[in-house]
């Protein structure tokens, strides 16, 4: 009897703290509520495998997320239906609004002041509601959702045109694309450019399907493919590189616009030069699972 009531206090308690966040692309409104002890565990026991850090850190944010339905009501959308609704960028603003209702803070930060007869460094705390400006978000503007839209990118290369259906990439194709990927790849990844995924891959993330035409677009059913290991070999192996370099230019141009940019501006102590400060919250995501609070409060 007194064990649940302490629960039920304990649990009217953890709902108080909750934080409204908006999904741009997803075009809903989120409410996350903040983390408990027991999530931390969950995340450190899956850092050895990039896949199921992944998945683990959605698992997480999903169990942590209502979403407001059309009357304001708040759904806990089914997880297989969130994972394809939900991009990878809303994905940004979910993590963002886990560590305001849970932290407020991402602790003291060193700046440098980046004026060059100063370079003076300084401490400053960085709290997560200055990290959202005016211009963090841009909303959605295509008419279909997000996730049945695709941007027809074509290249022209010798006497063929590859055309590929480009589209901002759902959690779930993010997290599909890292389960074909081995930990070596991964790892190899990370140590070569910094990044979770190669060129080839990323390519792969941002393509529903991708054709080869000739040039004057005479041949009527030309080579297809939507198959993800297909495009990974592909695109390894056989696509030239300035191909791709112009595939992520109109890429870029396109869907560049829509990455949140979380980032606030801070003033040298010395000189008054104004700084501005950016966060990329998924890797700062990654540093805290790994160093916890204490250490990761402090750039590395
Ligand atoms: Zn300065």
């Amino acid at each position: 009897m007194s064990l649940s009531e302490f629960l039920k206090a304990a649990e009217s308690i953890s709902n108080i703290k909750k934080q409204e966040v908006p999904l741009p692309i997803a075009k809903k409104y989120a409410v996350i509520s903040p983390l408990k002890v027991g999530d931390d565990l969950a995340l450190r026991t899956s850092l050895t495998s990039p896949v199921n850090y992944d998945r683990e850190m959605i698992r997480l944010i999903h169990r942590h997320t209502e979403i407001q339905g059309p009357d304001g009501e708040l759904i806990r959308e089914n997880y297989e239906h969130f994972c394809a609704t939900t991009s990878n960028i809303d994905k940004l603003c979910l993590i963002w609004g886990l560590y305001k209702t849970t932290y407020e803070t991402l602790g003291k930060r060193t700046i440098r002041c980046d004026k060059e007869s100063c370079k003076t460094e300084f401490k400053q705390e960085i709290f997560l509601d200055d990290l959202v400006k005016e211009d963090t978000f841009v909303v959605w503007e295509e008419e279909l959702p997000f996730h049945e839209y695709i941007y027809v990118i074509e290249v022209p290369y010798d006497k063929f045109i590859y055309i590929f259906e480009s589209k901002i990439p759902t959690i779930r194709d993010n997290n599909r694309l890292l389960s074909n990927l081995s930990v070596d790849t991964l790892q190899n990844n990370l140590q070569s450019t910094g990044m979770v995924f190669s060129r080839a891959e990323q390519m792969a993330l941002l393509t529903k399907s991708v054709i080869i035409q000739n040039e004057n677009k005479s041949i009527p059913n030309p080579p297809r493919t939507d198959n993800l290991q297909e495009m990974l070999i592909a695109f390894k192996q056989y696509i030239p590189h300035v191909v791709s370099e112009d595939f992520f230019k109109a890429y870029r141009d396109k869907f560049d616009k829509y990455y949140p940019q979380f980032y606030t501006i801070v003033r040298c102590p010395a000189c008054s030069n104004e700084i501005r400060y950016q966060v990329d919250l998924e890797v700062e995501f990654f540093r805290r699972s790994i160093y916890g609070r204490g250490e990761s409060s402090e750039e590395l």
